[in-house]
């Protein structure tokens, strides 16, 4: 399969990893947006939000509270940071292996751009 993320967790393309288990890889946006800019994929490949089906519902909740997790690790959950699932062409996805984006360590804006 021709998918980044999926190279990524088959550790084919190097990445600044942060936290690795048997369902879920967590690591470095390779052009961070903030100071904390952290993806969270699951290894099992899923293309985007509009794939999800019910047996998925599982690994959702194991990425956003993975991401909790780090933000708290990183000392910034108590600030605030954002979580982001972009979908499809109007959001700007532009990987199609689902990616739940940590950011933070910087003040947000909202609306979002
Ligand atoms: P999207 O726009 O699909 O929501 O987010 C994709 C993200 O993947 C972008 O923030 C982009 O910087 C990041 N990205 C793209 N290629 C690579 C890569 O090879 N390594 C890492 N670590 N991040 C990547
Ligand atoms: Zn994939």
């Amino acid at each position: 399969m021709d998918c980044l993320f999926c190279r990524i967790i088959a550790r084919e393309i190097p990445a600044s990893v942060v936290y690795e288990d048997d369902r879920v890889l967590a690591f470095n946006d390779i052009n961070p947006q903030a100071p904390t800019h952290v993806l969270v994929v699951p290894k099992r490949h899923i293309a985007s939000l509009a794939e999800l089906a019910a047996e998925d519902d599982a690994i959702v909740g194991e990425m956003v509270r993975r991401a909790a997790a780090i933000a708290e690790s990183r000392g910034i959950a108590a600030g605030g940071y954002r979580t982001v699932f972009n979908t499809n062409r109007d959001a700007g996805q532009t990987v199609f292996h689902i990616h739940l984006h940590l950011l933070g360590g910087r003040a947000m804006h909202w609306p979002p751009g």
